[in-house]
């Protein structure tokens, strides 16, 4: 199986240049996010997302499953698909904080790896190049300024007809950044190995054809 770890900061348009880039290779696309999210959004509905150890206690009766129907993406937690439910900034937020809880990135581990095992994957994450698939066959770290991630999610809310300013989406940029790459465990952080894709300067087609040609060159 060819295994291609994606990793990156939030807003590099990774999953979006993964996803069309898994789709032209015909590998599947899994966004680890998603996991992350979800365990969110339980920790949300349960009343716990500000405190660990009932977070902790709450993954024995967690169960979340990743499908893929058609190349695209569905995730569910405990049986419902909440693949539109984990995508808001407080679930954003929430994903962030539970990402730094060693427990949940041990319980989600395993599930990762699982696919990656049984398929050819693209896989979007933080740590995958690091920890998830240290052996992976390629490794791509793909990033752009705050400024320019910022900038691109402001245009993409606004489009949604969402309110709101441009400074406040670069706080939420800066913020995130800084908690993904400061803490203990698993900070975000390329691998000695991977190969270094800037998209400040490319548009989508630009970013999609670059990833697309880095595996090329490398599965060779
Ligand atoms: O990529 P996405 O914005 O959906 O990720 C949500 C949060 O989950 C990130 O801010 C990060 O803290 C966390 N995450 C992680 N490891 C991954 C994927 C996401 O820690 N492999």
């Amino acid at each position: 199986m060819i295994n291609v770890a994606i990793d990156g900061p939030a807003g590099a348009g990774k999953s979006t240049v993964a996803k069309a880039a898994a789709k032209e290779l015909g590998y599947i696309y899994v966004d680890t996010g998603a996991l992350y999210r979800t365990i969110a959004l339980n920790a949300v509905r349960n009343g716990v997302i500000d405190d660990t150890d009932k977070i902790i206690k709450m993954l024995d009766n967690t169960v979340v499953e990743l499908k893929h129907i058609d190349g695209v993406q569905a995730v569910y937690l405990n049986g419902e698909d909440v693949s539109a439910l984990i995508r808001t900034p407080e679930i954003s937020m929430g994903a962030s904080k539970v990402s730094a809880i060693p427990k949940v990135r041990e319980f989600l581990l395993e599930l990762q790896r699982d696919i990656a095992r049984k398929n050819n994957v693209i896989m979007d994450g933080r740590d995958i190049a690091t920890v998830v698939l240290p052996n992976a066959d390629v490794k791509i770290f793909l990033f752009a300024s705050p400024e320019c991630r910022a900038q691109r999610r402001y245009k993409e809310l606004i489009e949604k007809g969402e309110q709101l300013k441009y400074e406040d989406v670069l706080a939420d940029v800066n913020q995130r950044d800084y908690q993904d790459s400061h803490r203990e465990i698993a900070p975000l952080r390329p691998s000695e190995d991977s190969v270094m894709c800037d998209t400040s300067e490319l548009n989508l087609e630009e970013s999609i054809e670059a990833v697309v040609n880095i595996v090329k060159e490398n599965i060779a």
